[in-house]
């Protein structure tokens, strides 16, 4: 088996880099511990959903109404697929995701019908998915709106740099490859408000010639479908690690905007790119692979 784990592609405070990188370490290496791709890929990242330091599950951004509302979605190269989309009170939304790929006849699921699932399946719900420095930023922002009419937030909102990470893992074993990615969104978010990250193509892809999964401003990565025009790269003939430079490019140069993503490819290439200050990931591999 071999996995990669990203933590998002947002500024990093120097402080937490060590202790983020050690999560992510520590992800990689339980997710080897599984004996599938796929389990793999859901408990690197239902780990980091679990800590804090990143912006996904209990650490994840709120939007303007200070509610959570979690987007995650998970693949494997066979094509099957699921996300959650806004999914409030859920401890694991990734969980919940392969809940949706395992065993409804959909792709997505968003709000209370993905919540309806959830109990369902008794997955773990929580009563507090906010984070204190979650909820200490959207005091923040909310001091800043203060006063301000919703439309006037909008406006705001626009000028405003947006905050963003994100978590996600690809894992191989075999011919059998997976990706899923998890988020809070972005920092500054409407209610309602979804990015790419459980979007099919856009923060995350899988097929037969590769696995990825992306980060960054999911308004842009949609707009490109970051993640299927990395595979199609590979498709084509390029090698994982200039099709992973070459779908950033061709981002940069069709929004002007920010991204990073992490691939495998069917042969356990390893590709990773990205055009932000930094992107942390740890690639992790055991000795079954040849
Ligand atoms: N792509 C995520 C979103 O837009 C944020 C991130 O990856 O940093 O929701």
């Amino acid at each position: 088996m071999i996995i990669i784990v990203h933590g998002g592609a947002g500024k990093i405070p120097e402080e937490d880099l060590e202790d983020r990188k050690s999560v992510l370490t520590e992800a990689a290496t339980q997710g080897l511990e599984k004996d599938d791709p796929l389990k793999a890929v859901e408990k690197a990242v239902r780990i980091l959903e679990n800590d804090p330091l990143f912006n996904a599950g209990y650490g994840g951004s709120l939007q303007l109404d200070g509610k959570a509302r979690l987007d995650a979605a998970i693949m494997r190269s066979d094509l099957s697929a699921g996300g959650v989309i806004n999914v409030e009170g859920i401890k694991n939304p990734i969980t919940l995701a392969n809940g949706v790929r395992r065993k409804t006849p959909h792709v997505l699921l968003q709000g209370e019908g993905a919540l309806e699932l959830a109990r369902n399946l008794d997955l773990e719900m929580a009563d507090e998915t906010r984070s204190p420095k979650a909820r200490k930023k959207w005091e923040d922002l909310m001091n800043d709106l203060s006063g301000l009419s919703y439309l006037e937030k909008l406006e705001k909102l626009a000028e405003s740099k947006e905050g963003h990470d994100t978590v996600g893992a690809v894992a191989l074993e075999g011919e059998v490859l997976a990706a899923g990615t998890s988020t809070g969104g972005v920092s500054t978010q409407m209610k309602g408000r979804v990015g790419d990250s459980p979007i099919i193509g856009s923060g995350l892809y899988c097929n037969e010639h590769g696995a990825v999964s992306t980060t960054g401003i999911g308004e842009a990565i949609i707009k490109v479908n970051l993640a299927r025009e990395l595979v199609y790269r590979i498709e084509g003939g390029l090698n994982v690690q200039e099709a992973a430079e070459t779908a950033i490019s061709r981002l940069d140069r069709s929004t002007g905007s920010r991204a990073g993503l992490i691939v495998l490819d069917s042969k356990g290439e390893v590709g990773t790119a990205y055009n932000t200050r930094d992107m942390q990931y740890v690639v992790k591999e055991d000795s079954g692979l040849a």
